[in-house]
């Protein structure tokens, strides 16, 4: 009988670290909840298709779920299929690592037209996520404008403006290749509301905008005038530096004629998506930065042509019934991991990853970040202030679940999806390909028996 028997949330990197690091101590027993049928999180469902090597750390997140003390429970909607406090009766602690599911808002007007959409439900859809609708996209816009410049922003225009071939070796589901195809996309433009100086994107993957075969990177080297704060940050920091010196070299070019253009524009903050029945611009302020480092508009506006605008300005967690939440920042409020209520840490509840800490950092940074709240979740243990969960038995809650109609997906079901997923591959002639809705992956998943 283990000692200690925790159920993680989400099975996304946090998740996952999260459990190796408790599998790493003698007597523990780890269940991972993911609501998907399919393991891994944003490594599945946001890491672009063409990061082929980025994608590979699902490698060592498999080992993980594969360690004896750890079991996958897929399939199973937190709050919806059950919720934690009868969670708490079968764990002596729970680690929340849900992620932060949903896009941030603009709160200008337009941001519903039909062809405004979030970047977030663009990854989505070209990821195969089972939320997103099928038909959601059909890139028939020839001008898109995606706001924001962080490394999301990058990942979606770069797969807008890749030739389809270049994508029908990755893992993107069929529907989606047969769009991007099929899509009349020209132009793409990149809207920074601040100044280069201040984009979150990193210099490699800035760095791929310029590997595009089909398409023309364009800068306007006035945009690239730094004012002394700039400069001043821009020599403080190399990565900063680098990105300078590659949107000078841009700026520096001469287009070479491609079919597609990327537009990288900085210091113009949104104001308005245009349109009357559909999008058909992007209204927008120049704007300067002030001394605290904010965009402030200067009252000038220019309007940019578009048939779609995908905003790509981050993510926000959601509140999760019977756990605190700090609604301004979109996280849970905690201590190195404990969850706080009212101030005050409750034994038992732990949270890891971008619900812990908000939506930024890159994969790796989940390890030390999990490690941090698995430490202070064992120290709880060794005080000997955990509650203690009435149900020991670990085939209780499966079974409950089962009484409840909900399939859950096993490891088995989940390597029965991987299967069947490679299999859709060799029909296109690549490693894999993703099956992107639930019901089929269910019954994928059926098929292990
Ligand atoms: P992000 O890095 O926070 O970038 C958000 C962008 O949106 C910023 O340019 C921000 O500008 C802008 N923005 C926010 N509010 C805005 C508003 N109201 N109007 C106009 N612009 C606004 O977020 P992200 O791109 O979603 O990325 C999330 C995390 O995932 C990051 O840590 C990122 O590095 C990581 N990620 C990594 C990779 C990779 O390694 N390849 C790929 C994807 C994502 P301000 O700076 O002015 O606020």
């Amino acid at each position: 009988m283990p000692d200690l028997r925790v159920a993680v949330i989400g099975s996304g990197p946090a998740g996952v670290y999260a459990a190796a690091a408790l599998s790493d101590r003698e007597g523990v027993a780890v269940d991972v909840l993911d609501r998907l049928p399919a393991p891994y999180g944003l490594v599945r469902y946001g890491v672009a298709p063409d990061h082929v090597k980025m994608k590979s750390v699902d490698v060592a997140l498999r080992r993980i779920l594969e360690h004896p003390a750890v079991r996958f429970l897929g399939n199973v909607e937190v709050g919806t299929d059950v919720d934690l406090a009868e969670l708490h009766e079968h764990y002596d602690a729970l680690v929340l690592a849900h992620g932060a599911a949903v896009d941030r808002r603009l709160g200008i007007p337009g941001e519903d037209l039909p062809g405004s959409f979030s970047a977030t439900d663009f990854v989505a859809w070209y990821s195969g996520h089972p939320d997103a609708a099928i038909d959601r996209f059909t890139l028939e816009a020839r001008s898109v404008a995606v706001i924001g410049v962080g490394n999301v922003a990058v990942d979606v225009a770069r797969v807008m403006a890749k030739a389809a071939d270049d994508m029908a070796p990755t893992d993107v589901p069929d529907h989606v290749l047969d769009v991007l195809r099929a899509s009349r996309v020209t132009d793409i433009s990149m809207i920074g509301r601040r100044g280069p100086a201040q984009a979150k994107f990193t210099t490699k993957e800035l760095r791929e905008l310029g590997e595009i075969a089909g398409a023309d990177v364009l800068v306007d080297p006035a945009d690239l005038a730094l004012d002394e704060a700039a400069e001043a940050a821009v020599q403080a920091d190399a990565v900063l530096r680098r990105n300078l010196d590659v949107l000078r070299d841009w700026a520096d070019r001469e287009p070479a004629g491609r079919d597609r253009r990327l537009h990288l524009r900085f210091l113009l903050r949104p104001v308005a998506v245009l349109g009357g029945t559909a999008v058909t611009g992007l209204r927008l302020e120049r704007s300067t930065v002030d001394a605290t480092g904010a965009a402030v508009g200067t009252g000038e506006t220019v309007d940019l042509d578009a048939q779609m605008v995908l905003r790509s300005v981050g993510y926000r967690g959601l509140p999760l019934s019977g756990l605190p939440f700090d609604e301004r920042s979109g996280v849970v409020p905690n201590a190195a991991g404990r969850v706080l209520r009212d101030g005050a840490p409750v034994p038992g509840e732990y949270v890891a990853g971008w619900i812990k800490r908000g939506p930024t950092g890159i994969i790796g940074t989940n390890k030390h970040d999990a490690r941090e709240t698995v430490t202070a979740l064992l120290a709880d243990a060794d005080a000997g202030v955990l509650p203690r969960a009435p149900v020991r038995d670990a085939g209780a809650l499966p079974a409950l679940l089962d009484d409840r109609g909900v399939q859950v997906v096993t490891w088995q079901g989940w390597l029965a999806i991987d299967a069947s997923e490679v299999d859709l591959g060799t029909t296109r002639g690549c490693a894999r390909v993703k099956i992107a809705e639930r019901e089929a992956l269910l019954k994928a998943a059926r098929e292990a028996g």
